[in-house]
């Protein structure tokens, strides 16, 4: 990782492709694990097309 810093530009107008089925991603599909009472939960996000997994996050709802 390199310390510059980069720009973030908002685009709602354009649709990101899911990079294993190519297809358009207009929503993301989420689970989530551990209790979320003290740790935050494990996030798991994944493509509705063809249900291969997107990226991890952690969710800190309480
Ligand atoms: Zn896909």
């Amino acid at each position: 990782m390199s310390d510059k810093p980069f720009t973030t530009v908002k685009r709602d107008d354009l649709v990101p492709i899911c990079p294993h089925c190519g297809n358009e991603i207009t929503e993301v599909y989420m689970r989530t694990k551990g209790s979320g009472f003290v740790e935050g939960k494990n996030v798991l996000y994944f493509c509705p097309h063809c249900m291969k997994v997107l990226g991890f996050g952690q969710s800190r709802m309480i």
